[in-house]
């Protein structure tokens, strides 16, 4: 995947084969575990994983699910957001976002983005209505979108914060925790993400007891014991495997975060001189690069360019939510959100998985130098 000769060089986006040459001796232990115990479904290892991610977030209650999307849900449920509510949201986010609103019968209310990709919070406060019910800002890229005035413009309003932290496990702002600033935050465990299980996986956490307890019967069709129902749930349980994967990959978290970092630093260091605009890094802010996305006029011709150098690269989203056939009923034209929508053909994401060595940083900026040169 990685050769050392120039001319055929291959650089993948992912590498989730060396990911496991590292860990394969912890995992297949576990692996057996599991399979010995038959506790596949809350087995111990769960609420081990549970206690695990309180202490690295710093946040009283953590109630692992089976995806980041049924944390978006199940938050909004908790919070009794349905039909005739509105959530603002950003229109440039993985489609789960906006569709996670949508499933519970609310109505996703756009607010365009700034240059840095994250949500503009005067955006928001324009799109605040006697319906809205939550703001939900999503940390894209694994930078945190901007919380200080966020959370300001909630408590003038009276409106929950649902934080969309899928990409942003273990960044901070203002030196609190993604996920722990609003009133519930959401996270994925997703294969591609930067925590990763084996499959779907998903948590949410809040310091709001009664909503974390409701997430917990939520999750386990309403039950509140072994016969009885108090309201109607779904299944949306994190399996012991899944469980035990995380608690292993919890722990070599720290060290997947500080190898993305240090790829991140060497691009900046190595493009720094070309028209790339590249993420900004505020002072308040530590970055864990779930993607490193730069934005060019000449992102179809540069991913071209670089495909042709064994460089993969990808989009991280090529079409704006708004303007997604799904999302045709919500009546917004080309147009609506420029910013977004110009990002939109300019956003190129480079590798930069925590396999990835110096002298691969070094040929994708020597590449990309070429192309601008
Ligand atoms: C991945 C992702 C999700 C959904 O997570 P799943 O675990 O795949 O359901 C939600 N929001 C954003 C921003 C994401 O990147």
């Amino acid at each position: 995947m990685m050769d050392a000769d120039i001319t055929t060089r291959r650089i993948g986006y992912v590498n989730l084969p060396a990911q496991f040459e590292e860990e394969r001796t912890e995992i297949m232990r576990a692996v057996e575990g599991v399979f010995r115990r038959g506790d596949f479904i809350g087995g111990e290892a769960v609420g081990k994983l549970e206690q695990e991610l309180t202490a690295y977030l710093g946040i009283p209650h953590v109630v692992t699910l089976n995806s980041g999307t049924d944390a978006l849900v199940l938050a909004m449920k908790a919070l009794d957001i349905g039909p005739g509510d509105e959530v603002i949201t950003p229109p440039n986010s993985f489609v789960a976002s906006t569709a996670s609103i949508v499933a519970v019968g609310a109505t996703p209310v756009f607010a365009d983005v700034l240059p840095d990709q994250n949500i503009d919070p005067a955006a928001v406060e324009a799109a605040v209505t006697p319906r809205t019910k939550a703001i939900m800002p999503v940390h894209l890229t694994g930078r945190m979108a901007d919380m200080n005035p966020l959370m300001a413009i909630a408590r003038k309003h009276k409106l929950a914060v649902i934080e969309d932290s899928a990409q942003a496990v273990g960044s901070t702002y203002d030196g609190r925790m993604s996920g722990t600033i609003g009133t519930l935050g959401c996270f994925s465990g997703h294969p591609l993400k930067n925590l990763n299980a084996a499959g779907d996986a998903g948590f949410v956490v809040t310091a709001d007891a009664a909503l974390a307890d409701r997430i917990k019967r939520l999750r386990n069709h309403g039950l509140i014991n072994r016969s009885d129902v108090t309201e109607w749930g779904t299944v949306s349980r994190l399996d012991t495997l899944q469980a035990e994967v995380l608690r292993i990959r919890l722990r070599h978290l720290p060290s997947v975060i500080e190898r993305r970092r240090r790829n991140a630093a060497q691009y900046r260091d190595e493009l720094a001189d070309t028209p790339l605009f590249m993420p900004p890094c505020r002072n308040i802010e530590f970055n864990t690069f779930h993607t490193f996305v730069v934005q060019t006029d000449r992102r179809d011709e540069l991913q071209k360019f670089l495909a042709a150098k064994g460089v993969e690269t990808t989009i991280h989203y090529p079409v704006p939510i708004h303007l997604q056939p799904a999302a045709a009923h919500l009546g917004h034209g080309k147009g609506s959100f420029p910013v977004a929508e110009r990002q939109a053909g300019q956003i190129l994401t480079f590798p930069i998985n925590q396999f990835l060595s110096t002298a691969d940083i070094s040929y994708i900026c020597a590449m990309v130098r070429e192309f601008f040169a």
